[in-house]
C-alpha cells in the first residue's frame, strides 16, 4: 500500500494533442480516489500514465514516495482492472486469477493460498473450476478483480471496470468494489464518466474537464460547494438548473430577478458568500438544485420566494415527482456550460442561446400537479448557488480559491531512480497493450 502522487503531470500525444495539463493530486495511502469527467477529458490518459502504459510528457508520478516515470509498467507494483475483463477462455477461474503469479514463477502453494483468499473475498469459491464462459458478467468482472488482488499491489488502478455490466449489476458490483477496497485498504484510483459511481465510491472525487483538474473534494463537499459552473452542472442528477439572474436590493433585503420573477434571497446567504456583495446590481449565474424547490402548496412556511410557471412535463418516480417548467430567463452561456451541453449530446448553441430555460424541480410525491397546470414553485433561496458569468467561478469568499490542490511536493528524482528504475537506455515506454501491467508478459505467453 502506498501514497500515489501526481505532480504537475502533463501529457502531449505525438500528434500534438494535449490530453492532460498540470495535474496535481496527492492520493493518500489507502484512499479511494475517483477521476471523473466527460469523454475525452483526459482521465484515462492520467490513469495510464500512473500505470506506466503511457509515457509522461511533463511532471512526475510517484508511488510510495518513489518517482516511477522511468520505471517500466510491470515493475511499478500497481495493478490495473479494465472495462474489458480480458479473461483467458480456456483457463479455469482459478488459473485466470493466478495467471500473473504463475508467470512470475511464484511457488505453487503461495499461488494457491492467494487465489483462495481472493476467491473468498470475492465470493468466487464455488466457481474456481469453471471456465469464464460459464460465468455471469458480474462474476467475470470479479475474476478480473481477483487477478489484481492476488498481486497484492501498492495500488489498484481501475478504468471504468463496471461499464460493460447492466444497470442492476453495476449497482451491486459498485457496492462490492467499495467493500473490497475497504477490506483490503489498498490505495485506489478509479476512472469513470459516471458521476453517480464517482459520488458513491470515492473518498474524494477529482473532476476533470479538457485535461484540467477542476476540483478535488469529498463527494458531499463537491455537491454542496462546487467550485465552478462545470462542477456544479456535472455533479448531481438531475443536474443543477442554471439560469441568468440579476441581484439587486441591499444587504438586509437582497433580491434576485430571474426572468422577470423576483425572489427574496434568504438571510444568511451573504454571510455564507461574502463576495456576493460585489455583485449587487450585476448579472450572475444562478444555480438551483431540483430538490431545493417544492410545490408551493406543500411547502412549509416560506418567505414568499416562488417561481410561477406552467408544468410542461410531470415525471412520477414514485419517491418523488420531477416537474419541468419554463422560466423566461436566459440560459447561462460560458465555456463550462457549453462543455456540459456537449457532454449531454445537445446542439450546443441551439440549446443554450434561447431567451428561456427549462427548469426541473423535484416535488414531493404528494403533489397533485399535472401537465398543463399552473405551478407555484417554492424556492429555498438559502440553498441557491451563485457563479461569476465571466469566469464561471463560484462566488464565495474573496478572492476566489484556486480549483486545484496545492502543487504536490515532488519527491527527489535521484534516489527513486535506483534500484527500481530502468537502465538509462531503457525508455519508460508504455507497452501499448490494453490489458495492462503484466499484459505484455501475458500476451507473449498467449502467443506461444
Ligand atoms: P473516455 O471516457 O472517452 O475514454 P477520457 O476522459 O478517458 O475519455 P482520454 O482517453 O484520456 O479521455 O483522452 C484525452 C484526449 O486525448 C482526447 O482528446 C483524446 O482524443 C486524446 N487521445 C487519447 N489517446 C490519444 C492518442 N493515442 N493520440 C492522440 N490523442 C489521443
Amino acid at each position: 500500500m502506498a501514497e500515489v502522487v501526481l505532480a504537475r503531470v502533463g501529457k502531449v500525444y505525438p500528434d500534438g494533442t494535449r490530453a492532460v495539463g498540470d495535474l496535481n493530486l496527492n492520493i493518500a495511502d489507502g484512499e479511494f480516489l475517483v477521476l471523473v469527467g466527460p469523454s475525452g477529458c483526459g482521465k484515462t490518459t492520467a490513469l495510464r500514465m500512473v500505470a506506466g502504459l503511457e509515457e509522461i510528457s511533463e511532471g512526475t508520478v510517484s508511488v510510495g514516495g518513489k518517482v516511477v516515470n522511468r520505471v517500466p509498467s510491470r515493475d511499478r507494483d500497481v495493478a490495473m482492472v479494465f472495462q474489458s475483463y480480458a479473461l483467458y477462455p480456456h483457463l479455469s477461474v482459478r488459473q485466470n486469477i493466478g495467471f500473473g503469479l504463475t508467470l512470475r514463477k511464484l511457488p505453487k502453494a503461495e499461488i494457491r493460498k492467494r487465489v483462495d483468499e481472493a476467491a473468498q473475498t470475492l465470493g468466487l469459491e464455488e466457481y474456481l473450476d469453471r471456465r469464464p464462459r460459464n460465468l455471469s458478467g458480474g462474476q467475470r468482472q470479479r475474476v478480473a478483480m481477483g487477478r489484481a488482488i492476488v498481486r497484492e499491489p501498492q495500488a489498484f488502478l481501475m478504468d471504468e471496470p463496471l461499464s460493460n455490466l447492466d444497470a442492476k449489476l453495476r449497482v451491486q458490483m459498485r457496492a462490492e468494489i467499495a467493500r473490497i477496497q475497504r477490506d483490503l485498504g489498498v490505495t485506489t484510483i478509479y476512472v469513470t464518466h459516471d458521476q453517480t459511481e464517482a459520488m458513491t465510491l470515492g473518498h474524494r472525487v477529482a473532476v476533470m474537464k479538457k485535461g484540467e483538474l477542476q476540483q478535488v473534494a469529498p463527494p458531499q463537499e463537491l455537491y454542496d460547494r462546487p467550485a465552478n459552473l462545470f462542477v456544479a452542472g456535472f455533479i448531481g442528477s438531475p443536474a443543477m438548473n442554471l439560469l441568468r439572474g440579476e441581484l439587486s436590493g441591499a444587504e438586509d433585503d437582497l433580491r434576485l430577478n430571474v426572468g422577470g420573477q423576483e425572489l427574496r434571497v434568504g438571510a444568511g446567504v451573504l454571510e455564507q458568500r461574502p463576495a456576493l456583495r460585489e455583485y449587487i446590481g450585476r448579472s450572475v449565474a444562478v444555480g438551483v438544485r431540483p430538490e431545493d424547490m417544492e410545490d408551493a402548496s406543500l411547502a412549509e412556511a416560506t418567505d414568499g420566494s416562488r417561481f410561477t410557471s406552467t408544468a410542461e412535463l410531470v415525471e412520477s418516480m414514485g419517491s418523488d415527482v420531477m416537474v419541468h417548467f419554463t422560466i423566461e430567463a436566459g440560459a447561462v452561456v460560458t465555456e463550462d456550460t457549453k462543455e456540459l451541453a456537449r457532454d449531454a449530446g445537445s446542439d450546443v448553441l441551439g440549446e443554450l442561446e434561447t431567451p428561456h430555460t427549462v427548469v426541473v424541480a423535484r416535488f414531493s410525491p404528494r403533489t397533485e400537479v399535472k401537465v398543463g397546470d399552473a405551478v407555484e414553485v417554492s424556492v429555498d433561496t438559502t440553498r441557491l448557488h451563485f457563479f461569476d458569468l465571466d469566469t464561471s467561478a463560484a462566488i464565495w469568499d474573496l478572492p476566489s480559491e484556486p480549483a486545484e490542490e496545492p502543487a504536490a511536493e515532488t519527491p527527489a528524482e535521484t534516489p527513486a531512480e535506483t534500484p527500481e528504475a530502468a537502465p538509462e537506455d531503457e525508455t519508460a515506454a508504455p507497452t501499448g497493450d490494453e490489458t495492462g501491467d503484466e499484459a505484455g508478459d501475458e500476451a507473449k505467453e498467449e502467443d506461444k
